[in-house]
């Protein structure tokens, strides 16, 4: 399968990774759209959130808890946006699962 994070987490596209744990790696999105822009993804594949959190529900928890560690340590410990892009017409480009965290700015509501 040709799949980037797939690649990314296998380490043959290099990526500035912040955290790993048994089941997720967390890199710096290459186009960040705030100061802390991080992916954390899952070491395996599944194409988006609902079909990791049928397949792994531990992983899924892990996603989040790992996210959790990456805002505090950026310096983010209370204020952060987590978003799960489904599907492309909800703006999912890249169909491995990945978690955006967003922290270190205002972060307005609705998004757009
Ligand atoms: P989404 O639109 O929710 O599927 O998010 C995909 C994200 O992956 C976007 O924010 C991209 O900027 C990011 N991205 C694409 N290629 C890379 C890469 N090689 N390394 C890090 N982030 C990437």
């Amino acid at each position: 399968m040709d799949c980037l994070f797939c690649k990314i987490v296998a380490g043959d596209v290099p990526a500035e990774v912040l955290h790993t744990t048994e089941r997720t790696v967390a890199f710096r999105d290459v186009d960040p759209q705030a100061p802390t822009h991080v992916l954390v993804v899952p070491r395996e594949h599944f194409a988006n959130a609902a079909e990791l959190a049928a397949g792994d529900p531990e992983a899924s928890a892990e996603l989040v808890r790992t996210a959790a560690a990456v805002a505090a340590a950026e310096g983010h410990p209370d204020d952060y946006r987590l978003v799960l892009n489904t599907g492309a017409g909800a703006g999912q480009t890249v169909f491995h699962t990945h978690l955006h965290v967003l922290a270190g700015r205002e972060l307005a509501w609705p998004p757009g």
